[in-house]
């Protein structure tokens, strides 16, 4: 998966951190559900380095702040989890004013993935990547 770089999908790279690379999420439902990957392997925030932990989340906030901006957020959802693939990947999920379920955790919400291709795609990682790169 992460390691093998069969996932995320290549096509959905959005920026290359120093720590972390930057996909936008195949499932827009949530728009601009974004995922930020630990770029070499590790499955726990304590087998880091401190310094490199304090740097992720310095990269973490970064996409955040980027997704808050653009998006114009209510809250951003940050989620860490692991259980079906172990590699570092923080789920950074900006919640707008029309989320249909705002109490419940994204996973909670019953959905249809939203997949976009083509123009869509390149639009929603182009409203993310030049931003990101200038908030370095
Ligand atoms: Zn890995």
């Amino acid at each position: 998966m992460a390691c093998q770089g069969t996932w995320p999908r290549k096509d959905h790279f959005i920026a290359d951190l120093e720590l972390s690379k930057v996909y936008l999420h195949d499932d827009q439902y949530f728009p601009g559900w974004t995922i930020v990957v630990f770029q070499r392997h590790a499955t726990e925030l304590f087998q880091l380095a401190p310094t490199e932990r304090f740097q992720l989340i310095e990269e973490v906030n970064r996409v955040a702040k980027t997704l808050a901006d653009v998006y114009q957020a209510k809250k951003m959802n940050y989620e860490l989890l692991g259980n079906q693939l172990p590699h570092i990947h923080w789920h950074v999920i900006p919640r707008l004013s029309g989320d249909p379920a705002p109490m419940e955790p994204v996973w909670r919400v019953p959905h249809s993935p939203r997949l976009l291709a083509g123009a869509a795609l390149h639009e929603a990682i182009d409203r993310l990547a030049c931003p990101l790169h200038m908030a370095r």
